[in-house]
């Protein structure tokens, strides 16, 4: 297959490219389209054949369900049993925005997945609303990267994982936030944060109170399936060594110089590049925003670099910093 590139600015020029590539989605086919977080390989939600598509191309395991987009004119009522007042409180908050909501779903709307669960989100993104809208339908939409991978958070990455497998992409330039959408389930009552994102747990108990960690039994069995999952990996084996920056630079330099691979790097804030004198060094960002959106790009060049072990610095686990260690964990975990 041949995936056409779409380049995207705001205008009257693209809002064609766009309709072509809801004419693909209305059909069936695949489209990675940009979001405030990352690049989405979208497919129209409400039919079975093209969502199983995405699963094929992206070799996602069957039971690690699909995130459902739409607009905020979409009825809910149409996908879900009932809207739970705090996760109404969360919309009215954060719609549009970087937050996932996981309810109950009606019976029958959707099989894949295999749960009694939806979860919805509707994305900040001039290209993604527009497309959704020109769809006319709800857009399935996981991260457009192979399965395993970092997110893609440009066009490029998509290309690099998935060029030659899908119908479009469309090109929207890098994306704001840089990390997945913050997941909040519903589906039993009380509130569970299942994934850290851009909106952050403070400001989500500042909206609806307290908010519950999914409990061992989740991150096994049924509620969020991809929790379980090897995620955001690199090709390069990765170290994550946390503590304020002078102590975790000792260590990472100490492993550093036990380390027998060939082509190691260090990944840190810029700020601590001094920590590191004149070893393998590449910076994250000053800001924490900075490096949340530049954290994918930096693994996925790490690996173009043909690095084969990474050392991560840590960084403090508050505000968007908790999402950006609960990838780096991830990353680190074969
Ligand atoms: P991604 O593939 O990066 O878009 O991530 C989608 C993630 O959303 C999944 O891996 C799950 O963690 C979560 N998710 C999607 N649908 C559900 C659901 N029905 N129940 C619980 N979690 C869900
Ligand atoms: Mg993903």
């Amino acid at each position: 297959m041949k995936t056409v590139i779409g380049k995207v600015e705001v205008g009257s020029a693209s809002v064609d490219t766009i309709k072509q590539a809801a004419e693909i989605i209305k059909k069936g086919g695949l489209v990675a389209f940009p979001t405030e977080t990352v690049y989405g390989l979208g497919a129209n939600a409400l039919d079975e054949a093209a969502a199983g598509k995405i699963y094929f191309a992206k070799g996602r395991p069957a039971d690690n369900p699909l995130i459902v987009h739409v607009n905020n004119d979409f009825d809910l009522e149409r996908i879900v049993q009932n809207v739970p007042a705090g996760a109404r409180a969360l919309m009215d908050a954060f719609w549009p925005g970087a937050l996932t909501l996981v309810m109950k779903s009606r019976a029958g709307v959707f099989s894949y997945g295999h749960l009694d669960t939806v979860a919805i989100r509707v994305p900040n993104h001039i290209v993604a609303k527009l497309l959704i809208h020109h769809s006319g339908v709800p857009i399935a939409a996981p991260s457009a990267n192979t399965s395993g991978r970092p997110s893609p958070t440009s066009a490029q990455h998509v290309m690099d994982d998935l060029g030659g497998k899908i119908d479009m992409i469309l090109d929207g330039g890098a994306c704001k936030h840089g990390l997945e959408s913050t997941v909040i389930d519903f589906s039993e009552g009380n509130a569970k944060i299942l994934r850290s994102g851009a909106i952050t747990l403070e400001m989500i108990e500042n909206a609806i109170g307290r908010v519950g960690a999914p409990t061992q039994n989740d991150t096994n069995a049924p509620k969020s399936p991809g929790m379980k999952y090897k995620h955001y990996s690199p090709k390069a084996k990765v170290t994550l060594v946390k503590g304020e920056p002078e102590a975790a630079s000792t260590k990472i330099l100490e492993l550093l110089n036990a380390t027998n691979t060939s082509n190691p790097v260090i990944i840190a804030p810029s700020g601590d590049k001094k920590l590191y004198g004149n070893a393998p060094f590449i910076g994250l960002g000053r800001r924490m925003e900075e490096i949340a959106a530049n954290l994918y790009a930096v693994l996925r060049q790490c690996d173009e670099n043909g690095h084969d072990e990474i050392f991560a610095q840590g960084v403090a686990e508050e505000g968007i910093g908790t999402a950006i260690m609960d990838r780096l964990y991830k990353a680190a975990t074969k």
